[in-house]
């Protein structure tokens, strides 16, 4: 029997989960429940080269895992019958107390319950998976992985933010950083692809997906990323404005009759790409563009100009730089980000091959030119895969 992991990452509407051999890395299933608690619910189930689809209302997250396991008995996957060895579960937000990945148990829960107001979006949901899961797979161990692990040990000065120290003190406020586990995984990737040890190079993580962040790694540990006390900060995002002047959220509070949640709101969900350039997948926003949309010239230019300003941001605090990494959706498929990333920096030791940057190819590549000082990667992140390998580990070693 070969040891599986089913891997869940739950949403406030969707479930997402695999089922993944992590000492082969191979992927046996791909789920997701999408728009559950509507009538338009959809849940399908990748197996190799079949799809199961089904449509129709699922009324909650018991419902959606409960259908995810019957998709996959259907697709000749029973659960008893896999050596299932774990369920692994991605928590965005693991405070100052939770960071190695770890076996989830009632006293974990009731912590994690008190981390909720740091992650309204993220944390609460994904304790609905566990507790139905926990319920429906009760032999198994759930562990929990968190996105906030890998910058846990962010040097004093990039983890600090420079209000007053009671105040931080007293409600946990530092930089916690997000999509660690992808950042982790890219880094380790990006290390092995030009064969240098992890803890011998310095490295830039742009993580550029529907959430973006960036990572700076020296000598295998990271030491800035661009999220902080919540997934908000940094870089230009599909829905999310990164970084504004503080001041703004008073202002609208004093003068635009706005409430705190209208603002949250506001940020998270109505700026980005969305709030400026009116949509969010850069699929689309290059077709307004092509065809003249301004507001999405303008959307597109300060996505690009954020990311410029942290990529020189991180040169600095590294000093020397051997690689960046680009990863996740948009920085795994969208050719022209790259370039207009990193364009007209060789005077910095970036140089981009035009070529390779153009040609698609869902395997890690180098797409710099051969004499750049600073090697560029495409590394396909694996989030599902790096959390199933976290989960191994701790069982193995329990
Ligand atoms: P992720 O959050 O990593 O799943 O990334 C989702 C985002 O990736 C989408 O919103 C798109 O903006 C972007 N994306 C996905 N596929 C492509 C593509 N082929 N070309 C450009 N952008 C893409």
């Amino acid at each position: 029997m070969t040891d599986t992991v089913l891997v869940i990452n739950s949403g406030s509407s969707s479930v997402k989960y695999q089922l993944i051999q992590p000492d082969s890395g191979q992927q046996l299933a791909n789920g997701m429940v999408e728009r559950i608690g509507e009538d338009s619910s959809t849940a399908t189930l990748k197996v190799g080269e079949r799809t199961l689809r089904r449509e129709g209302r699922v009324a909650d997250h018991d419902a959606a895992l409960r259908l995810a396991f019957e998709l996959s008995a259907e697709a000749g996957l029973h659960l008893d019958d896999l050596d299932l060895v774990a369920v692994g579960h991605r928590v965005v937000h693991g405070g100052k107390t939770f960071y190695r990945p770890a076996v989830i148990d009632d006293a974990m829960m009731s912590k994690l319950e008190e981390l909720a107001p740091l992650a309204p979006l993220h944390n609460p949901p994904a304790m609905v998976g566990i507790d139905v899961s926990r319920r429906i797979l009760p032999g198994v161990p759930h562990i929990a992985v968190f996105d906030t692990a890998f910058f846990h040990d962010l040097p004093a000065a990039a983890a600090t933010y420079a209000i007053e120290h009671d105040v931080a003190e007293k409600w946990h406020i530092r930089r916690y950083g997000f999509h660690g586990t992808s950042h982790e995984y890219v880094s380790r990737q990006a290390a092995d692809f030009i064969e240098r040890p992890y803890d011998s190079v310095n490295q830039i993580v742009l993580h550029l997906g529907n959430g973006a962040s960036a990572s700076a790694v020296a000598d295998g540990r990271a030491v800035d990323t661009s999220m902080g006390l919540t997934p908000l900060e940094g870089l230009v995002m599909g829905t999310r404005s990164g970084d504004i002047d503080p001041g703004i959220v008073g202002y609208l509070c004093r003068t635009a009759d706005m409430t705190i949640e209208d603002i949250d709101t506001m940020l998270n969900r109505r700026s980005g790409l969305l709030g400026l350039g009116g949509e969010n997948d850069f699929r689309k926003l290059h077709e307004l563009i092509e065809n003249g949309d301004a507001a999405a010239q303008l959307a597109y230019d300060v996505y690009i100009h954020r990311l410029r300003k942290y990529v020189g941001a991180y040169l600095a605090v590294l000093g020397t730089t051997d690689i960046i990494s680009f990863t996740a959706g948009v920085g795994e498929n969208d050719a022209a980000v790259r370039r207009d990333a990193l364009s007209g920096l060789a005077a910095l030791g970036i140089e981009l091959d035009p070529e390779l940057n153009e040609s698609p190819s869902r395997q890690p590549r180098r797409i710099s030119a051969e004499s750049s000082p600073v090697t560029v990667l495409v590394i396909p992140t694996d989030e599902e895969l790096a959390i199933a390998r976290a989960c191994v580990q701790v069982v193995r070693t329990a």
